[in-house]
C-alpha cells in the first residue's frame, strides 16, 4: 500500500508544533506531527509557564553591553556567555546590537506588542475548544524590588510599560502583602500586571493539545528529520526512517529549526539559543497565587500544580554544550530572602531548555517557496505565551481567506533578515 500523503508535514511537536498542527487540521487540512522524541520535551516541558503579556520589549537593551564583562567571569550569574561559543555567538550579537538602534528597536516593540495582545484572547479561545481553560490562571503576575536603590529603575519600566500601554498598576509593600502574604516584609514594592497569568502545568497544555489534534485526525510520528527539498508536487523529508513526502512542511523545531530552514529555503537564518534553567520544588504547594519575579535576582517563581518553579537566566553557550544545572540550583539560593521563610527544597528536580531566540526578539511566522514551506520558530522567552496565536496565525497562512494576505504577519517574516525595507518580496502570502 502506498503510504498516505498528508498536506501538511509538521515538524517539531513542541507547544508551537502541537498548536499548529490542531488549527490546521481544523482548517481541514490531513496533518502528520514528526518528533525526534515524545511531544513536548522541548523547551515546552520546563518552561516558567507565564503568559507574559507584558513583556513587550526585546530580549536586550543597551545595558546589555556594559554587563557583558560579568557574563563571561560569572558561572552563575543571570546572564552567562560560554567563552568556547563566543566565535559562533558574534554575528548573532552584533546584529543583536544593531537591532538596539531605535528603529528597529522600535520595530520589534510593535510586533512583539502585537503578538502579546493578541494572546491571552487566543489561548482562552484554544483552551476552552479543548475543554481546558482550568489550565490557565489569568490572575495577573507581580514584578517586586528589594533595593531603595531600585526605584527609580522600577518607575522608568513603568512608565516604558505604560507609553506602550501595557496595564500595569504600582503595587506598594502593604499591597503585595495583601495578595502574597507569604512574601517577605521587607519587599518595597512591585508593579502589578492584571492582563496575565500563568499555565499550572505547561506540559500538561501540550498533551491536552495533542489529544484534541489526535481526536481531530492528526498523526504523531516519532521520528527525526536529517534533511529536506521543496520539489515540483510538495515537499520530501529524508528522515532517520526513510523519506516522508508531504504537499507541505511546516517547520517548527524551536531552537533547532535553522538547519532545515537552510535546506528547504536556501536561507541562513540567524537563530541562536538562550539556555534557560529551572529548578520545581514538589514540596511548595501554596506559597503564591501568581507568578512573582524579582527585579534584582532576574528570576521567576510560579505556582503549578506540581509544586513552585522557579525558572529563568540566559546562557549563551548553544545546542551542543552538557548543561550546567549548578545554575539551575543558583535559583534556589536566588529565593532566600524573597519569603517570610524559606522555601522547602525537598525532592526538587533539576532541568534545561533551549529557548529558541532572533536577534530582532521576533519570531519567523511566514510562508515561503511558494505556499510550500511554513514557518513558526524563534518565540525567544515568550513561545508559550504567543502559541495559540501563532497557530491562529498559520491556520490563514495555509488557508488564506479568499487569498488575501494575513495582515498581522508582515514583521514576522523570513526575508525581513536578508532584505531591506521596502524591497519587493514574495507575491503569494
Ligand atoms: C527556562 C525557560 C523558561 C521559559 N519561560 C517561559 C514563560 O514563562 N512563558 C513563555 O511564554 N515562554 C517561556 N519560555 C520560552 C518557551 O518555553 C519557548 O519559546 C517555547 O517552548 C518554544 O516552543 P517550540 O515549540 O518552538 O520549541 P520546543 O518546545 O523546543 O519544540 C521543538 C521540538 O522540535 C523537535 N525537533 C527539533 N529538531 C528536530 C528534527 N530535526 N526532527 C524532529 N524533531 C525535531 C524537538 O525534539 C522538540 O520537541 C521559557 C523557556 C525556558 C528555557
Amino acid at each position: 500500500m502506498k503510504p498516505e500523503v498528508p498536506d501538511i508535514a509538521v515538524v517539531g511537536a513542541g507547544i508551537i508544533g502541537v498548536s499548529c498542527a490542531l488549527a490546521l487540521a481544523r482548517k481541514g487540512f490531513t496533518v502528520h506531527v514528526l518528533d525526534r522524541q515524545a511531544p513536548g520535551l522541548g523547551a515546552s516541558y520546563g518552561n516558567a509557564g507565564h503568559l507574559a503579556t507584558e513583556q513587550v520589549f526585546p530580549i536586550a537593551d543597551l545595558s546589555i553591553i556594559k554587563r557583558l564583562p560579568a557574563m563571561l567571569m560569572d558561572p552563575l550569574g543571570p546572564l552567562r556567555l560560554d567563552w568556547q561559543y563566543l566565535p559562533r555567538a558574534l554575528p548573532w550579537f552584533t546584529r543583536l546590537l544593531l537591532n538596539l538602534r531605535p528603529a528597529p528597536y522600535q520595530r520589534s516593540v510593535a510586533g512583539i506588542r502585537a503578538l502579546n495582545e493578541a494572546s491571552l484572547g487566543a489561548w482562552q479561545r484554544l483552551l476552552q475548544s479543548i475543554d481546558c481553560a482550568h489550565l490557565l490562571k489569568p490572575d495577573g503576575s507581580l514584578l517586586v524590588f528589594e533595593r531603595p536603590e531600585s526605584r527609580a529603575a522600577l518607575e522608568a519600566l513603568h512608565a516604558r510599560m505604560r507609553q506602550q500601554q501595557v496595564p500595569v498598576q504600582a503595587w506598594d509593600n502593604a499591597a503585595i502583602r495583601q495578595a502574597a502574604p507569604h512574601l517577605s516584609e521587607h519587599l518595597q514594592g512591585g508593579l502589578f500586571f492584571p492582563a496575565t497569568g500563568h499555565f499550572v502545568d505547561p506540559y500538561r497544555i501540550v498533551t491536552e493539545l495533542v489529544e484534541a489534534a489526535k481526536a481531530t485526525g492528526v498523526r504523531f510520528l516519532q521520528r527525526s528529520v536529517l534533511d529536506g527539498r521543496v520539489q515540483d508536487n510538495g515537499v520530501v523529508l529524508d528522515t532517520d526512517q526513510g523519506p516522508l513526502a508531504a504537499r507541505r512542511v511546516l517547520l517548527a523545531c524551536g531552537a533547532h529549526s535553522a538547519a532545515l530552514t537552510t535546506r528547504l529555503t536556501g536561507k541562513r537564518v540567524p537563530l541562536d539559543t538562550e539556555r534557560g534553567y529551572h529548578l520545581m520544588l514538589p514540596a511548595e504547594q501554596h506559597r503564591l497565587p501568581f507568578a512573582v519575579t524579582s527585579l534584582e535576582r532576574k528570576f521567576i517563581m510560579t505556582p503549578m500544580q506540581q509544586g513552585l518553579r522557579l525558572a529563568g537566566t540566559v546562557e549563551f553557550a548553544g545546542l551542543k554544550a552538557p548543561p550546567m544545572m549548578a545554575r539551575a540550583r543558583q535559583l534556589y539560593q536566588l529565593s532566600k530572602g524573597l519569603f517570610r521563610r524559606d522555601l522547602d527544597a525537598q525532592g526538587a528536580t533539576e532541568w534545561m531548555g533551549f529557548r529558541p531566540s532572533l536577534p530582532d526578539s521576533l519570531p519567523v511566522i511566514d510562508r515561503v517557496a511558494g505556499g510550500k514551506v511554513l514557518l513558526a520558530f524563534g518565540h525567544q522567552h515568550l513561545g508559550l505565551t504567543q502559541a495559540a496565536v501563532t497557530a491562529e496565525m498559520i491556520g490563514e497562512l495555509a488557508a488564506p481567506a479568499h487569498g488575501s494576505p494575513v495582515p498581522m504577519a508582515a514583521p514576522y517574516r523570513l526575508d525581513r533578515f536578508f532584505v531591506g525595507p521596502g524591497e519587493a518580496r514574495e507575491g503569494a502570502r
